[in-house]
């Protein structure tokens, strides 16, 4: 038999698959997988329904529909000072992994160099690989998660076509700084390159911060694509409607991509995320307040059952380092460990680096119920204190 792809084929099941089925079988409570157990906002929901039922269920426009267009403009002055033309610099897609596919297979040739911040995503180097692209990794380790212009100097090349950043940072909880990403802009503009900015988390900022889009930087206008996720910013995350927002030059080959991968992302469920867009900004800032405060709790119950909590800027993530349990083995080790014996689940730091990953770091999801929080803590507790 002739095997398939052989980049896929090098690739098992994601790491929030493999831990969420394992969950299940525990019947653990699952910190792993990043999605709330929230509704989501009621209003957003009967919009959903009510254009299921009364609006056309047929293909919308392959960009998306005008009304969410608009909204994504809107929502992008309003929050960024974004002046953003809706008919030729904004494209929805099925969640933000189809617009990050999009951009990566509408603007890699093979041979471009991608640079790549890790711990990262699970589906940016497949994509890049499958594309012919070449990564250079720029490696950030815990507890800070910084870098230096000298990590970018080695990354960045003329050969760059264009580096990935996640902003705010998952699983790290790290949110970008000023001058990191006027840092990462420079060398931007040195080699020519363009910037995909993956901000799914950019409305789960904590201790008032700001999110800060790249695009926003002087001379980051025309060579930034921005992607954000409905399913983050409303807790629908199964929804799968995501957007990019790019200077025309940059959508267009992107806008090709997407033709040929999905075309298209659920009419009723784009009416109900540019009702959602267009909520009241005490929603957005409702949201950040929400997740910061099971960040806190989820924070607290960690280190009173013997973890270290590492800093969460942003984002649904906690990292934990397990070092001072005592426990010997691997993050993959522990992660199974306390699944099965504590029946609480996370996901190893590791499976987000490329090569060798951080040793002893774990991360927990904290946007889940409060008692669901509070129970994981306490089963934890229980389990270190018999240790
Ligand atoms: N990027 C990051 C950093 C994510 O954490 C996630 C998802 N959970 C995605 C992209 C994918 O978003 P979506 O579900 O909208 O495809
Ligand atoms: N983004 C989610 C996480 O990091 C998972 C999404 C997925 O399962 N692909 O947990």
């Amino acid at each position: 038999m002739k095997t398939g792809n052989r980049i896929l084929s090098g690739y098992g099941t994601t790491v929030f698959e493999v831990f969420s089925r394992l969950a299940a079988e525990h019947g653990s409570i699952n910190l792993g997988q990043g999605f709330p157990d929230d509704r989501g906002p009621p209003e957003v929901l009967d919009e959903a329904i009510r254009a299921l039922r009364d609006d056309s269920n047929q293909y919308p426009s392959m960009m998306g529909t005008p009304a969410l267009r608009q909204a994504l403009a809107a929502h992008a002055q309003r929050f960024y000072g974004l002046d953003v033309d809706w008919q030729r610099e904004v494209m929805v897609t099925s969640g933000a992994t189809e617009a990050l596919a999009a951009c990566l297979l509408g603007l890699i040739e093979p041979g471009d160099e991608v640079v790549l911040f890790e711990p990262l995503y699970d589906s940016y180097l497949p994509i890049i690989l499958l594309a012919g692209g070449i990564p250079r990794l720029v490696t950030l380790r815990p507890p800070a998660w910084s870098f230096s212009r000298d990590d970018l100097a080695a990354a960045f090349s003329p050969k760059t076509k264009l580096v990935l950043i996640n902003d705010p940072l998952n699983p790290a909880a790290k949110v970008f700084s000023a001058d990191e990403l006027a840092l990462i802009a420079e060398f931007v503009l040195a080699c020519d390159a363009y910037a995909i900015c993956d901000e799914v988390y950019e409305h789960i900022v904590f201790d008032g911060r700001r999110h800060i889009p790249l695009m926003t930087l002087p001379g980051m206008r025309e060579r930034c694509l921005k992607i954000g996720s409905a399913g983050k910013t409303f807790s629908l995350t199964g929804w799968k409607v995501g957007y990019i927002t790019a200077a025309p030059a940059l959508l267009q080959p992107v806008a090709k991509a997407h033709q040929f991968l999905t075309f298209t992302t659920p009419p009723n469920l784009q009416s109900a995320v540019a009702f959602g867009l267009g909520l009241e900004t005490g929603y957005f800032t409702g949201l950040a307040a929400a997740m910061q405060a099971k960040r806190d709790r989820l924070g607290a119950g960690l280190e009173r059952a013997g973890l270290t909590v590492l800093p969460s800027a942003g984002s649904y993530f906690i990292i934990a380092d397990y070092g001072a349990t005592g426990f010997e083995g691997d993050d993959v080790a522990f992660c199974r460990a306390i699944t099965i014996e504590a029946g609480v689940t996370a996901i190893p730091v590791s499976a987000f680096y490329a090569g060798s990953g951080s040793s002893r770091c774990v991360r927990f999801c904290f946007c889940k119920r409060d008692d669901m929080l509070d129970e994981a803590s306490s089963r934890l507790a229980r389990h270190f204190s018999r240790r």
